[in-house]
């Protein structure tokens, strides 16, 4: 079941949230700034431990202080016009972190727009990509939840999923 959502990501009692991270793992703006902030200090120190995530891929570390048990920080491409691979580094992120949520059986997950705020990938393109992605994995999970940040956002997955 793919579920969309207007919700702040880190209240989703999930076992697992996506965090949008950048590459040092060293917390930021936008969602990863929310979920560091509602995790804890435990976070950063997990993140230092790890070395950095090159873009496209992702690492797991606990949820602290969130409900969710996990958080896979995946590193999204910056947008820079859509001729450096942005789309195929994109599916990547979502494909990736369905794995590695797997390999920890995690049965329900919940998902932020990666890559649409700061780092400026076009919102409609990116939704179609993280929907080809999520609809190939749906049968392996219970839920994945794609967790918009607005109505505009949520309207563009509501209306891609019919
Ligand atoms: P990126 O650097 O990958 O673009 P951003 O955090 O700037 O990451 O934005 C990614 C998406 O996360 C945007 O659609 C933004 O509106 C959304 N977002 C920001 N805060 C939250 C939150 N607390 N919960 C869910 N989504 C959020």
């Amino acid at each position: 079941m793919i579920q969309v959502v207007r919700e702040d990501i880190t209240r989703l009692h999930v076992d697992a949230i996506v965090n949008a991270a950048n590459s040092r793992l060293s917390g930021g703006g936008g969602v990863d700034g929310a979920i560091h902030r509602a995790a804890g200090p435990r976070l950063a120190a997990a993140c230092g431990q790890l070395g950095g995530c090159p873009t496209g891929q992702a690492v797991i570390t606990g949820g602290f202080d969130l409900p969710a048990r996990w958080v896979i920080h995946t590193v999204g491409p910056v947008w820079t016009g859509g001729q450096a691979g942005e789309a195929d580094l994109l599916a990547s992120c979502y494909c990736t972190s369905c794995q590695l949520a797997l390999a920890h059986d995690v049965r329900t997950i919940a998902f932020p727009a990666i890559s649409t705020g700061v780092y400026g990938y076009p919102k409609a393109e990116a939704a179609r990509i993280a929907l080809n992605c999520l609809r190939d994995y749906q049968p392996k999970f219970e839920r994945i939840v794609i967790c918009c940040f607005s109505d505009a956002d949520r309207d563009l997955y509501e209306s891609l999923l019919d």
